[in-house]
């Protein structure tokens, strides 16, 4: 049951993972947070199928309680963000080889329409002004992740119809849908050039010389300026000790060149009910266009 601070501000982060709110958009949720906004992480799965990322961390009881264990990390990056989090209560699809099939009954295997219930059901509790999650690409091709973007479009459509699941709760409207544009190769090749130019060594170079050469699909419509919280994030980050190596790559950067070349999380606003930044214009606001108004934004989504 969420408990609902009425006439306040609320952001609802979608995720696939415990440790996926930690290493796209946390430094955000942190400073929301801080601000007084409600901050909710959803997450889908329990990453049951998870590896065991952290050599100091691949023990066998480990990998014979993960979901145990995973759990732990996620009350604990929970505990550093400040912020609630839920489990949806699926289960990991893990990530099957080419041409393996989906383990049976796992996430991504579940109707859209039918794994959505979940999240209408949260959504129309916790009355979010602003959801978050990936765009269709999943942001990384794993099963779960795209899962993650169609449940959660289908959730932010089927909660504001009042015909649609009358059995979990009355209808809301999401004013607002975001799709994380974090760990692009815009960043990793900004850092990995400041890092080249200040003679500091980059473990970027390869992953950069790895990268499909495709234009970004989403424009960057919105920067969230929240460096002050880089350091949260990566706190949060490191306890999900399992899922992590301490210096892995896209953490291994200095983290004052971070914060002078790239000091935002970036955004791209995929649906809005409120006039949006416009052609080539950023926002700096998840909730801009809403501040002034959340409450009557809520009545009229709320009727
Ligand atoms: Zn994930």
């Amino acid at each position: 049951m969420i408990t609902r601070h009425p006439g306040g501000l609320r952001l609802l982060s979608v995720h696939a993972h415990p440790d996926d709110e930690s290493s796209k958009g946390a430094a955000t949720l942190a400073m929301y947070a801080a601000e007084g906004v409600d901050v909710l992480v959803a997450t889908c799965t329990g990453g049951e199928r998870g590896s065991v990322l952290n050599p100091a961390m691949d023990r066998p009881e480990v990998r014979a309680d993960i979901a145990r264990v995973r759990r732990e990390e996620m009350a604990a990056a929970r505990e550093i963000l400040g912020v609630r989090q839920e489990f949806l209560g699926f289960v990991d699809s893990g990530m099957p080889g080419p041409g393996e099939p989906l383990p049976v009954g796992c996430f991504a295997a579940h109707p859209v329409e039918l794994a959505a219930v979940p999240l209408v059901a949260l959504i129309r509790e916790f009355r979010p002004q602003v959801v978050v999650t990936y765009d269709e690409t999943g942001g990384y091709p794993h099963p779960d992740h795209v899962m993650t973007h169609r449940v959660t479009v289908a959730a932010v459509e089927a909660a504001a119809d009042r015909h649609r699941h009358p059995e979990a709760g009355e209808p809301w409207q999401v004013p607002k849908l975001y799709y994380h544009l974090a760990l692009s190769r815009a960043w990793f090749r900004a850092l990995h050039e400041a890092m080249t130019e200040r003679g500091v060594p980059s473990g970027m170079g390869e992953l950069l010389a790895g990268w499909p050469d495709t234009p970004p699909a989403l424009a960057t419509t919105t920067r969230v300026a929240c460096a002050e919280q880089f350091a949260v994030r990566d706190a949060a980050m490191l306890a999900h000790a399992t899922q992590v190596q301490p210096g892995v790559a896209f953490m291994a950067h200095p983290r004052d060149i971070e914060c002078e070349v790239w000091p935002t999380e970036d955004y791209h606003l995929a649906r809005s009910l409120v006039p949006g930044p416009g052609p080539g214009g950023i926002e700096t606001d998840l909730f801009a266009g809403l501040r002034a108004d959340a409450v009557a934004v809520a009545e009229v989504g709320g009727g």
